[in-house]
């Protein structure tokens, strides 16, 4: 007697279950269209669930209003970073040709804004093909900016202002990080990565604080092209997590590229002089830039984490600054007490793109 109506009990449950189903318009809705946004939407998408992406309106360098689809990676970090490098290396093969019987006039010019406007040229193209991309896996696509208002709804402000909700079964923040400027006096003066990638002259000489690979980057980038280049940063050797004797190597180089080195050595001020920015460091000593980027890895979380903080009723999350994972535990557990349902999960930011679209 028990068994039919257990099975009457799975069949009651199961119809619940679809009527709960059907209430969503979305079975995924991702917040932020960068690297592990726009996998997740696609892979999500081929196992046949029904998804939504929003993403800011494009734009090359980032705010809290302006992004793009594709993210970091593709508009304001690897890619347009790589055209760069590549622009960067041509100055030593010319030499080397030289040496291998190229006749190379001796004036060799170099083009910075061509070099610009091609790199914009490509990323714009890119953001074209994610698009495609997601739109042929079936997912939707709105341009604004992503607000969790509950646990399953999310609220799109699209550019022209209007506001619009939709409900969902599982929400996948993906805004990844920003770039900050470090908090000493003067700190407007310099510029983050995003602002590196779309100068309007090259730089003449440039101070780069940080000696993660964003900065040993930019570095090679603008010494390349012939700027004078100063890099400080707190430890011994740059890329500090990376292997010693390979940092070793990667200092011992920058240096033979005429990149100047001060290990140990932190900026205290900025402050604007007829001569150009001066820089004042912790020992004292100073150095004059036109240019001062802050390649530090201090990241700023999305915005929808101020979000967040509201829609949890002044419930205030801690979030560590790199560890996405522990981000993704406190939300999980705080949204679980309050709504009882509803996925949240968090994108890498400042790691790779590869940590990102995992
Ligand atoms: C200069 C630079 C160079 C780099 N070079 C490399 C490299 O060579 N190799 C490598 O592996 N990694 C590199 N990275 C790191 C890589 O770019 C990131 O790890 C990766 O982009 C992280 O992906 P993500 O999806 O987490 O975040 P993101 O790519 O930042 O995507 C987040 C998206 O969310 C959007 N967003 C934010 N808030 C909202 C909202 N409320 N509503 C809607 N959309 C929102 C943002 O506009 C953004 O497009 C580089 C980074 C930088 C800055």
């Amino acid at each position: 007697m028990s068994l039919p109506r257990k099975m009457l009990i799975d069949g009651e449950q199961e119809t619940a279950a679809a009527a709960v189903e059907k209430k969503y318009d979305f079975d995924l809705f991702v917040i932020g269209a960068g690297s592990g946004g726009v996998r997740a939407a696609r892979t999500s998408a081929g196992f046949g669930a029904k998804v939504a992406i929003c993403e800011l309106p494009f734009h090359p360098i980032s705010s809290e209003v302006i992004g793009g689809v594709g993210g970091t990676c593709v508009i304001r970090g690897c890619v347009p970073k790589k055209i760069l490098v590549y622009g960067a290396q041509f100055q030593g093969e010319f030499e080397d040709a030289r040496n291998f019987g190229w006749e190379l006039s001796d004036q060799i010019d170099f083009n910075w804004k061509k070099l610009l406007h091609n790199k914009t040229q490509e990323i714009v193209r890119l953001n074209g093909v994610y698009k495609r991309l997601l739109s042929n896996a079936g997912v939707t696509m709105i341009e604004g900016e992503g607000k969790i208002v509950r646990a399953d709804r999310v609220e799109v402000t699209q550019p022209d202002g209007t506001k619009q909700q939709y409900s969902t079964k599982h929400i996948l923040i993906a805004t990844g990080s920003r770039a900050t400027r470090v908090n000493i006096p003067g700190q407007e003066l310099a510029i983050t990565s995003d602002e590196a990638l779309s100068l309007d002259e090259l730089p003449k000489h440039v101070v780069v604080l940080g000696g993660g690979y964003i900065a040993v980057e930019f570095a090679s980038i603008w010494r390349g092209m012939g700027a004078k280049v100063d890099v400080l940063y707190r430890k011994e050797l740059p890329l500090r997590g990376f292997d010693d004797e390979m940092r070793a190597v990667v200092a011992r180089n920058l240096e033979g590229r005429g990149i100047n080195l001060h290990p140990g050595k932190n900026i205290v001020e900025l402050s604007k002089t007829e001569e150009g920015i001066r820089v004042l460091m912790d020992n004292g000593d100073v150095i004059m830039a036109d240019t001062v980027l802050f390649a530090t890895a201090d990241v700023k979380h999305g915005y929808p984490m101020r979000h967040l903080t509201q829609s949890l009723h002044g419930q205030t999350i801690h979030t560590p600054s790199a560890w996405a994972c522990r981000v993704d535990l406190v939300l999980w557990w705080r949204w679980e007490g309050i709504a009882g349902s509803g996925l949240l999960g968090m994108s890498g930011h400042g790691w790779s793109t590869e940590v990102g679209a995992k």
